[in-house]
């Protein structure tokens, strides 16, 4: 375990000597059943968990022993991410990223929200990693939050950069609780965190426009790549508002420059082909890749 220290610490705080022992002997033995994977990159994929556990099955390992997973991960994921402090891990073992504030209460929407939040979380990675042609993108902890933050836009959610980054979503903002919504709030800030990872610093000094225009198209293209009635529906509101909108204070709309294309503007389609064929994903990678120089990145994106 490459956090084992942490992950010892933590479990200190919480348990007995002896269970803190009984946990490290069988995260010992997993990760020896397992040809000694490191349990940790578990964490980092999500998606190998249900991998590792249909393995360990035909290895014979009984099905009350193969649950412990699910407890490890828990107490292995706060320890990654201290997040204990501020929030807890709900009480439903099935979710590993989506946590909520102290105060929230876990009334009918709030688990809509985090169910759909969790469910789609390794969608949204794996058509960021597709797209960027690159693999092993992380997964970062999600906070639902009761926050209405006083912005004069209603935000639905906002990404903290930081040695240990996270995303808060302000569920109380939305208008509804439709599933559309909740995937394209997610797509939006977890392309903050990819431009964050991408450009460290010079993200902090990217200007608005720049990075809520890449946050904006990349969720856009997210949702129209989902290919769902009710998805098409907020990418045509988007579209709509940036089309308003455009030039004006509000940064979303600058998304619409990766519809213009050597002055040339695109025109709303549900066709995600049409996107990459007319250069829009394209102009988004360019403009994405030179973020570091948040400057050219910023030329790229107007022109
Ligand atoms: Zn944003």
């Amino acid at each position: 375990m490459k956090r084992e220290d942490e992950f010892k610490l933590y479990l200190k705080k919480k348990f007995k000597p002896k269970t803190v022992t009984n946990y490290l002997t069988y995260c010992k033995s997993i990760e020896k059943s397992m040809n000694n994977k490191d349990m940790d990159d578990i964490i980092v994929d999500y998606k190998m968990l249900s991998a590792v556990k249909d393995n360990l099955l035909l290895k014979g390992y009984s099905k009350e022993y193969i649950s412990g997973l699910n407890a490890y991960l828990k107490f292995a994921f706060s320890a990654a991410t201290k997040l204990s402090t501020t929030s807890e891990i709900l009480v439903n073992s099935k979710f590993y990223y989506v946590t909520r504030s102290k105060d929230v209460l876990l009334t009918s929407e709030v688990k809509f929200v985090c169910e759909t939040l969790e469910q789609e979380y390794a969608h949204i990675v794996r058509f960021a990693e597709e797209l960027f042609n690159k693999a092993g993108f992380g997964f970062i902890p999600i906070v639902v939050s009761n926050e209405m933050p006083d912005e004069c836009e209603k935000i639905l959610g906002r990404f903290f950069g930081s040695v240990k980054p996270y995303i808060e979503i302000y569920y109380r903002n939305f208008d509804s609780y439709d599933a559309a919504v909740i995937k394209n709030c997610l797509a939006h800030e977890y392309l903050h965190y990819l431009h964050f990872i991408y450009a460290g610093m010079e993200y902090d000094n990217a200007k608005k426009e720049l990075k809520e225009g890449m946050a904006d198209f990349f969720a856009f293209i997210y949702s129209i790549n989902l290919n769902g009635k009710d998805d098409f529906k907020i990418a045509k509101n988007r579209y709509n508002r940036w089309k308003r909108d455009f030039a004006s204070y509000w940064p979303y709309a600058s998304a619409l420059y990766f519809l213009q294309i050597c002055g040339n503007e695109m025109k709303y389609s549900t066709k995600y082909d049409n996107y990459v064929k007319y250069g829009c994903i394209g102009k988004f990678l360019q403009v994405f890749l030179s973020t570091e120089h948040p400057y050219d990145a910023y030329l790229a994106m107007l022109h």
